[in-house]
């Protein structure tokens, strides 16, 4: 790949060894030829693979036998004409250990300078406007190198050899410390209840503004955050209230392991995430010492850390000398800012001061959210650090360039050919104007980068998604429609090079179901190219639609209806759980439409029965972020509680239902009785565990597979994934969770890739 210093890399080892010949991009990877005595080839070929650049991905090394030609001395030798790498732009990279030295070393020439990068580091996918990857076509175009950065860029044995960002102080982007009002803040004399010392950097005075308990809003990679101190339990709720965000937990940055480790419990695993070029925001159990304010994640047991990821941070969080809030820069849902007059006018009445600099950013980029699972690292967002990294089809791949366009809450789309997929960065919640703008302008430059002119194009079956007729619009090409739920289980098949078949387990929110109706609680059987609904959640009412995803009271009434006797006019009781929290008359007439069925569609969603328990044990009757309900209340579980609720499995017709409505009326009947939340929430969790090992058991045995996949957004849930995971391998199946992409929708895109490549080859 490009950009990588994958070339010189060859070209220092071939001339190290003594040997001749040439290196090359070209379409397919790397070409090179080398010429000299058996022993220095043999030792190339030995060392070519293991030594290559930290930011290089090697797929596969081949090597042949040429006749000699005697070659003389070796060389880089440009692109043959029109071919551009298959992989021509990688994703955004921490800044390497050489780097970081030289950015606190007072003896170098970019000493304390925010834009330091080298070829093993610095950003990428978000400066880039265009292929090839050269410096004309990313957003460091304005700027013109001065010699002695010019030097290092032309030198192959210098670390910024090709360096496209490559930039020091004399001739690179520089950072500026603004007002809310966008005007200067004059450094040499700033205001005396800001900054202490005058002559110190920018950077500095912005350290020391965070220190006094300003919130600052920061010009990162792929877009501005809202700073302030982590243990500032004042700053913390003012920027909450400013945010209009209420309990949506806040990302932290630390400046280094050990200080994130003062924060949160790091196992060996999560050490490696946080640390790693991506640089993740890693959610992990919160250490009850941890000095951090408590607005920062109401009611978490978790919290999501980072490390440091540009030169611009690490000045930062040096300068600050403790953990800061670094929250993504919008205001509410919105799509976060990153140009910066758009950020000047939307965060102007959130941030006191802005850091902004002048290399702008070309793709607007989320920081990705992971966590370690059971050894095993799960994604809840994958965007910065991950994006564009290519993922492979398995088998053929795909028969005609493809661009897969996702879902619709926490959106991607995917371009593909041949062997490999290239996932988009997050794009959100697709339900207005800028996020479909960004979308389509996002499908546009993926189009351009990987030189990928669709003639297939993938959708979901609902067709009110601004994806779906998006999809729909496209002229002249062959459209693939393909089932939600069918998608989620070809993703976690396709990510680990498989077809199947195999047994799933897809848990989510919403789903467009083959029935019309909405699915969520799907027990399948399928493989790339087809499925059978096997199995799902007994279905009930979604009392007044869209409106009961943000009231989880609504599903508490509709799961009761469901849970009393049948053909009874009785309204079941406001449970004293909600009692003073949901309007008597408002829980009648959502009992009404739930047994009328006005307004109110038919729903399998395992994520509307957690929302269901939640709000019967008063945790969450209203929520205020996406899946809110099932995060408090896995929070919520008593760990030593090891009992579980009953959960019937019948078989009807050849598929099975899973049936909760006596444990319903049992949850009902324990809150009641005074049994404490965290007691049902713990059964609960233990009894939906039961219920998908059983099912999961059942239907593989009864489908002669041993393979099961769990995925949907409802495994976000770890006490859910974990508990299952043991217990499906306890049986003797082998699972698969998806791992490269999120178990929620932003994996969508890459599962209906693959079921398209499927699809069309043959
Ligand atoms: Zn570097
Ligand atoms: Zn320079
Ligand atoms: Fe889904």
């Amino acid at each position: 790949m490009q950009g990588v210093g994958f070339r010189p890399y060859v070209y220092r080892l071939a001339r190290e060894l003594g040997l001749g010949g040439w290196v090359l991009n070209d379409a397919r990877g790397v070409m090179a030829e080398v010429e000299g005595g058996a022993g220095s080839v043999a030792r190339f070929l030995e060392r070519v693979g293991r030594e290559a650049p930290p930011l290089a991905v090697l797929e596969r090394i081949r090597a042949d036998e040429l006749p000699p030609i005697g070659a003389g001395s070796f060389q880089i030798l440009p692109s043959p004409h029109g071919e551009a790498a298959d992989a021509p732009v990688t994703p955004d990279s921490a800044p390497c250990p050489d780097c970081l030295r030289e950015l606190f070393d007072p003896a170098d020439r970019r000493f304390r300078y925010p834009f330091i990068n080298c070829t093993n580091c610095g950003p990428r996918f978000t400066i880039v406007r265009g292929v090839p990857y050269d410096r004309l076509l990313t957003t460091m175009a304005a700027f013109a190198m001065c010699p002695a950065c010019q030097a290092e860029y032309d030198d192959p044995d210098d670390r910024r050899f090709h360096a496209q960002p490559n930039a020091c102080p004399a001739c690179g982007p520089r950072v500026a410390l603004l007002g809310a009002g966008g005007v200067p803040v004059d450094r040499h004399q700033p205001p005396d209840h800001l900054f202490g010392n005058g002559s110190r950097d920018v950077v500095a005075a912005a350290a020391d503004a965070l220190c006094d308990g300003a919130i600052l809003a920061v010009k990162g990679v792929g877009g501005y955050h809202l700073a302030c101190r982590a243990d500032d339990e004042a700053a913390v709720a003012r920027l909450r209230a400013r945010k209009c965000r209420e309990d949506k937990p806040f990302a932290l940055m630390a400046a280094d392991l050990e200080r994130a480790s003062e924060l949160v419990l790091l196992g060996s695993d999560e050490q490696e995430l946080l640390a790693s070029p991506e640089r993740p925001i890693v959610l992990a159990p919160r250490r009850p010492t941890a000095a951090v304010a408590r607005a920062v994640a109401p009611r978490s047991t978790e919290l999501g850390v980072m490390l440091p990821y540009s030169p611009l941070h690490h000045l930062l969080l040096a300068g600050a000398g403790r953990p800061l809030v670094m929250t993504s820069g919008n205001v509410s849902d919105e799509p976060i800012a990153y140009r910066d007059e758009d950020a000047l006018s939307r965060l102007g009445q959130i941030a006191d001061l802005f850091v902004v600099h002048d290399r702008p950013i070309e793709t607007r980029t989320d920081d990705s959210v992971v966590r370690s699972v059971a050894g095993a690292r799960a994604f809840l967002r994958r965007s910065r650090g991950y994006v564009p990294g290519a993922i492979g089809l398995p088998g053929a791949g795909a028969p005609r360039p493809l661009l897969a366009c996702g879902a619709e809450l926490k959106s991607t789309f995917c371009v593909a050919k041949g062997a490999r997929a290239w996932v988009s960065h997050h794009i959100g919640d697709l339900h207005n104007y800028e996020t479909l703008r960004s979308f389509a302008d996002g499908v546009e430059h993926f189009q351009r980068l990987f030189a990928v002119a669709p003639e297939i194009v993938a959708h979901d079956l609902h067709p009110e998604y601004l994806s779906t007729k998006y999809a729909l619009e496209r002229d002249g090409v062959q459209l693939v429609g393909v089932q939600h739920h069918h998608a989620h289980l070809a993703a976690c098949l396709a990510e680990h090079g498989l077809g199947g078949p195999a047994i799933g387990a897809i848990f989510d929110g919403t789903g467009y179901g083959a029935d019309g109706t909405v699915w969520g609680g799907e027990l399948l059987h399928g493989d790339l190219d087809s499925f059978t609904r096997v199995g799902s959640l007994q279905a009930v009412r979604l009392p007044g639609g869209e409106r009961a995803i943000k009231q989880p009271w609504r599903m508490a009434g509709a799961w009761l209806l469901a849970a009393g006797d049948r053909g009874s006019e009785d309204t079941p009781p406001l449970p004293a759980a909600l009692l003073n929290r949901v309007d008597p008359a408002a829980w009648r007439q959502v009992i009404g439409l739930a047994r009328s069925g006005l307004a109110s569609p038919v729903t399998s969603s395992v994520g509307r029965l957690f929302d269901a328990v939640a709000a019967l044990c008063g945790i969450c009757p209203e929520v205020n972020y996406e899946g809110q309900a099932a995060v408090e209340l896995e929070a919520a579980c008593d760990p030593h509680e090891r009992r579980r609720y009953p959960v019937a499995l019948t078989s009807a017709g050849g598929s099975l239902l899973l049936d909760p409505r006596e444990m319903i009326g049992a949850i009902a009947a324990d809150v009641a009785a005074g049994v404490a939340a965290g007691a049902v929430a713990s059964r609960f969790h233990h009894a939906v565990v039961h219920a998908t090992v059983d099912a999961c058991a059942t239907l593989a045995s009864r489908h002669a597979t041993e393979l099961v996949v769990l995925s949907g957004g409802v495994f976000a849930n770890r006490r859910l994934l974990t508990g299952s995971i043991a217990g499906l391998r306890a049986a003797g199946l082998r699972v698969l969770t998806p791992r490269r992409l999120p178990a929620g929708d932003g994996g969508i895109s890459y599962g209906q890739a693959a079921i398209a490549a499927a699809r069309t080859s043959s």
